[in-house]
C-alpha cells in the first residue's frame, strides 16, 4: 500500500531540512514516549495546505498540548494517519469523507516541542504491516517514509535515466588535505566520465595492437630498442 504525499506537488527530495533539522521515524530523543519519534517531520512554511494521502474518513480532530492542532484520518488497508502542529483547528468534521483534492489543515508550529513550522505525520495500523513497526497502545506505528510517495513510482529505466543525469551534473572537487580548501577547477562527474571513456578507448586500441602482434596479457616481452 503506497499513499500520496500529504503536500500537493511535494516529493521526497523536498522533504528534508528546509529551516529545521530532520526527525525521521527512527530519531531518538527523551521528549518522545519510549524515546523514539515514530513519525516523520516534513518541513514546509506556515499555511502550506495539507491533503489526505488517500481517500479517507476523518477519525478525529482537535487540539492537544503536545500535538497542537491535529487531525486523524482513516485510510484504506486499516491505516490511520495523524497530522500534527497544524496552524489552526482542522476545517473538518468527524466522520466526513475526504479525498486528496480536499484540504484538511495547514502547516503550523502549534503544540509543545514543535520547534519550527512543520508537519509531524504519523501512520498507524492495528496490524503490523512491515518489520520496523512499533507497538503502542493497541496500534502499530509504521515508518511513513515507506508508505508515502505514490506519485514518484517510476520504472527502472526512468530511475536509471534520472540517476545518470544527477551523477553527471554532480560537481567533483579536489580538496587540499592541509588547508581543507578546494584546489584546481571544479568539473562535473560527466566531464570525468568523458575523460575515462577516452582513456578506455585508447587502452582498447593499444590492446588491439598487442593482440594483432600475437602478444597477450601476461606474456613476457623483452625490449631491445633504444630510447630516442
Ligand atoms: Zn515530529
Amino acid at each position: 500500500m503506497i499513499f500520496l504525499y500529504p503536500i500537493q506537488g511535494a516529493d521526497a527530495s523536498k522533504v528534508a531540512v528546509v529551516g529545521g533539522f530532520r526527525r525521521d521515524f527512527y530519531y531518538r530523543s527523551d521528549i518522545y514516549i519510549g524515546g523514539q519519534h515514530m513519525a516523520t517531520d516534513l518541513t514546509y512554511p506556515d499555511g502550506t495546505p495539507l491533503r489526505p494521502v488517500g481517500p479517507a474518513t476523518i477519525a478525529w480532530a482537535g487540539s492537544e498540548i503536545y500535538a497542537g492542532n491535529f487531525v486523524s484520518i482513516d485510510l484504506e488497508g486499516g491505516f490511520r494517519a495523524t497530522y500534527r502542529h497544524l496552524i489552526a483547528p482542522a476545517p473538518v468534521t468527524i466522520g466526513q469523507r475526504v479525498t486528496p483534492q480536499d484540504t484538511i489543515g495547514h502547516v503550523g508550529a502549534t503544540g509543545i516541542y514543535a520547534g519550527w513550522s512543520h508537519l509531524h505525520f504519523d501512520l498507524w495500523n492495528k496490524e503490523k504491516k512491515s518489520p520496523e513497526a512499533i507497538f503502542k497502545n493497541g496500534w502499530w506505528a509504521h515508518d511513513p517514509e515507506l508508505y508515502l510517495g505514490q506519485e514518484e513510482a517510476m520504472t527502472q529505466t526512468e530511475f536509471n535515466k534520472m540517476f545518470a543525469q544527477a551523477v553527471k551534473e554532480a560537481l567533483v572537487y579536489a580538496y587540499d588535505e592541509k588547508t581543507k580548501q578546494p584546489v584546481g577547477t571544479k568539473h562535473t562527474v560527466g566531464a570525468y566520465l568523458h575523460q575515462i571513456r577516452r582513456l578506455q578507448v585508447a587502452v582498447n586500441a593499444l590492446q588491439a595492437r598487442a593482440d594483432a602482434a600475437g602478444v597477450k596479457r601476461g606474456d613476457t616481452v623483452t625490449l631491445t630498442g633504444k630510447l630516442a
